[in-house]
């Protein structure tokens, strides 16, 4: 727990996930509010207690929360405080939240058939079954206000909201422009850079999202906003994005170009592009892996350095 100023409380839960405790924030302000909800295990819910007691306050307090982004270790306890009547977030967050089955089944579909136009063999498709995550450890619940960007959040006028699409298509970050302060979820984290990952396209629509694209795009974008200091979903306190940001960025172009060197004489589908760039990873974690290969395929053909073809169905890139 940490005190930041009077208005805003760092609370630090643990999760079960490799990337370790998550931050959620306390806002007072006309009302109570709380920045992101955790995961909903014992250890996180008795967490939240203690650190809440540690700052004067008990889950009773708590009137609203507010979500950065769908991830189970971000919306876990939103069940939990007795006395919250509002959840606000971004309006793709609802379908995880309800439980949508249509939704769910969209993205089962999605996923079914962008393996396999990657050339990813059959014996690996049961992954598929897994892939919406460990909803378990997710609260369920439904939205009552829907904000995105440049919205103020409701009862915290001082606070503006950024769309911040990338790591998650729901990702939202909020800015206090008097001092700079910005709650940026997953969209800025100091000792990992976050995974952009892919999703399906909205309910109805055909074009799935280039996370990464959107990802880079909302990091140039942070660069303007006179931010001073990152309160984030995990890990430190960030104070120079100045020098994270491009560093980020540049990290990013020097992965392409490994990339474009493996297409240069030859065209490659995606699943084979990740085998070669995560030989280890690629068979426990092809979820992943084909997410940031997707990723780095985007932006070299957004760069025009590569193109793709699709023959019988199957999706392949050559350097152009
Ligand atoms: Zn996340």
């Amino acid at each position: 727990m940490k005190v930041l100023n009077q208005t805003i409380s760092q609370i630090t839960i643990p999760t079960p996930f490799a990337v370790g405790d998550v931050h959620v924030y306390l806002i007072k302000g006309d009302t109570m509010s709380l920045v992101d909800a955790g995961v909903k295990t014992k250890q996180a819910w008795e967490a939240v207690q203690t650190q809440l007691k540690e700052l004067g306050y008990f889950p009773n307090d708590i009137e609203q929360i507010i979500l950065t982004h769908h991830h189970p270790d971000h919306i876990g306890l939103i069940e939990e405080f007795p006395r919250v009547e509002s959840i606000i977030a971004h309006e793709d967050l609802n379908a995880w939240l309800t439980r949508d089955e249509t939704f769910f089944q969209h993205y089962e579909n999605f996923f079914k058939d962008f393996f396999i136009t990657c050339g990813v063999p059959e014996k690996y498709l049961s992954i598929i079954d897994k892939l919406h995550g460990q909803l378990n450890l997710a609260g369920r619940g439904n939205l009552t206000s829907i904000i995105n960007e440049g919205d103020y959040l409701p009862g915290h006028p001082e606070w503006q909201v950024v769309e911040t699409a990338g790591h998650a298509q729901s990702h939202l970050s909020f800015l206090r422009q008097s001092d700079g302060l910005f709650i940026g979820g997953d969209h800025i984290l100091k000792h990992i850079s976050s995974n952009p990952l892919l999703e399906p396209p909205p309910l109805g629509e055909q074009k799935r999202p280039k996370p990464l694209l959107q990802y880079r795009n909302n990091l140039q974008k942070c660069l303007t906003l006179g931010i001073q200091q990152v309160l984030p979903g995990h890990g430190s306190i960030i104070d120079n994005i100045d020098e994270l940001i491009p560093t980020r960025l540049s990290r990013q172009e020097q992965r392409a170009k490994k990339v474009l060197t493996l297409l240069e004489n030859t065209s490659m589908t995606p699943f084979q592009v990740t085998q070669k760039l995560f030989p280890k990873r690629y068979e426990t974690q092809l979820d992943l892996t084909l997410s940031e290969t997707t990723g780095q395929l985007d932006f070299l053909e957004s760069q025009g350095l590569i193109q793709q073809e699709v023959i019988e169905g199957i999706l392949s890139y050559h350097a152009v």
